[in-house]
């Protein structure tokens, strides 16, 4: 439970400037980890993933993965990033059971990557350049469980489990410079810089990047200053949160908390903060060491890196195409709006609606379809578009039935609710429910002639030009025929009629 004061948060960011710096580690999908041969997989049964490198045991010697090497400069490389001629490793030195050897292989003042940038686009289509001060390697740390206790932290536990699996999977930890002139869109910048980080991930095909799975884990620093002029203040680190929401959540308090630490005299102690899924506030965790306190010292049992420039030019060239990039090709190539864009990006809709028009569909259609019905079914069933029964190919056959006329729009969406219900394709599920469009003039004449016979005003009005009454014989047709006739059809015939 937090005792924090807070400040409104508009109240806030008035009166404060906001300075963000963001810490991300991604775990590389690399077969093996960073150091040893030792499977680098996700599940398995606790401390079977390991060598005795990866627990340091005596004697155990390191050598370096050259995928993680790869990895780690296609991060740089897509990152706009310098890629060092040169670099090494070093041993950050702390005592922690889940570090066997009592130090993480990591890299300091030699990175592998540096000087870069992101152009990070929010949901309003305005870029914010976030500057990369560098992209090292390391390894990741093993897990322990706190078991016993109510909270799950070590706190009140009766004892501790120690998993070394995760020790040595290679790692990349991507810091940026700090992020200034953001103001009350700070959470949204944090937020969508992590997100875009993610898609880049994804694209290089160097992670999984499963943010539930801790693959990607963000490290937020946060500070307030009076205003842009003003030296950098005080920072909070709010360690591991994982999830773009959390991240929001967690700049947003705060903000909110250390604005109130400040308007009331006091001052912001520099720590690592946790923060809690189910409050959405932030608690402290441990003053903050400074970097000396680490002791940092060349690892003496790896050679320095150094990558070739022709192997960095090999891989530069090998890179594919950017999200941002990618997006804003696909946007040209379907002519859709900025915001036609940018909803289908939110809505994660952007592979499905490639997909629909691979499979045949029109880019109108294939948007229609899955911004339309479909995202208000995801939304209504609390499930990602990708998570519908229902695949890109099928949207495209049901848009073919639909410009094919054997249905019409209200028909495609009994069909499409049919598909939806797992009753097969969309043309099986058109067999099935009997939905096709009657194309036969025969009983649509019966009703037209019907109707106009019972109501002989309707053909009157018509036929002195006022066309208001057309819609009921259009409407009576369509009842009749379960509304699989075409209605312009039946325009069509009721003008026949009517002038005969
Ligand atoms: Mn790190």
């Amino acid at each position: 439970m937090s005792t924090d004061a807070l400040i409104d948060y508009a109240d806030a960011t008035a009166r404060f400037d906001p300075v963000l710096g963001i810490e991300v580690h991604v775990e590389l999908g690399t077969a093996s980890k960073m150091f040893d041969g030792a499977p680098a997989h996700f599940g398995a049964a606790p401390n079977t993933a390991i060598t005795p490198t990866s627990v340091g045991l005596p004697g155990a010697l390191p050598t370096l993965n050259r995928t993680a090497v790869e990895y780690a400069i296609k991060i740089g490389l897509a990152l706009n990033c310098q890629i060092a001629q040169v670099c090494r490793f070093e041993r950050k030195n702390y005592f922690y059971p889940d570090v066997p050897k009592n130090f993480q292989t990591s890299q300091a003042d030699e990175p592998i990557a540096f000087d870069g940038y992101l152009d990070v686009e929010l949901e309003d289509g305005t870029v914010v350049r976030v500057e990369i001060e560098r992209a090292h390697m390391e390894e990741d740390a093993g897990k322990n469980t706190h078991v016993g206790g109510a909270t799950g932290r070590i706190h009140g536990a009766t004892h501790s489990l120690v998993d070394y699996n995760r020790a040595g999977i290679p790692l990349v930890e991507i810091v940026t410079r700090p992020i200034t002139g953001v103001g009350d869109r700070a959470p949204e910048v944090a937020s969508a810089y992590v997100r875009t980080l993610r898609d880049i991930f994804v694209a290089l095909g160097v992670s999984e990047a499963r943010m539930e799975r801790g693959n990607v884990r963000a490290d937020v620093n946060l500070s307030l200053r009076p205003g842009p002029d003003a030296p950098l203040g005080t920072r909070t680190e709010t360690k591991n949160v994982n999830s773009f929401r959390s991240i929001e959540r967690a700049v947003r308090y705060e903000i909110s908390r250390q604005a109130a630490v400040l308007d009331a005299g006091g001052t912001v102690v520099q720590e690592t903060r946790h923060f809690h899924e189910d409050t959405g506030a932030t608690s402290s965790g441990r003053v903050k060491s400074d970097a000396e306190d680490y002791r940092y010292f060349p690892e003496p049992d790896l050679v320095p890196v150094a990558p070739s420039r022709e192997w960095v030019e090999q891989i530069r060239a090998s890179l594919p195409e950017m999200p941002a990039v990618r997006r804003r090709r696909l946007q040209t190539e379907w002519g859709f709006s900025d915001e036609e864009m940018r909803d289908a990006v939110n809505a994660g809709a952007v592979d499905l609606i490639e997909a629909t028009i691979a499979a045949g569909a029109a880019p109108v259609a294939a948007r229609k379809w899955w911004m339309g019905q479909l995202a208000r079914k995801a939304k209504d069933d609390g499930v990602g578009l990708a998570e519908l029964n229902v695949t890109p190919a099928q949207i495209a056959e049901l848009q073919g039935l639909i410009d094919a006329g054997r249905i019409n729009d209200k028909l495609a969406r009994q069909v499409l609710q049919g598909v939806l219900a797992g009753e097969g394709d969309p043309e099986q599920v058109l067999i099935d429910r009997g939905l096709e469009v009657v194309s036969d003039d025969g009983p649509l004449l019966e009703v037209i002639d019907a109707t106009l016979a019972d109501q002989p005003d309707i053909a009157e009005k018509i036929r002195s030009g006022n066309m208001g009454p057309i819609g009921a014989v259009i409407g009576a047709v369509m009842k009749a025929t379960r509304g699989q006739a075409d209605a312009g059809r039946v325009r069509e015939l009721v003008m026949e009629r009517v002038q005969a």
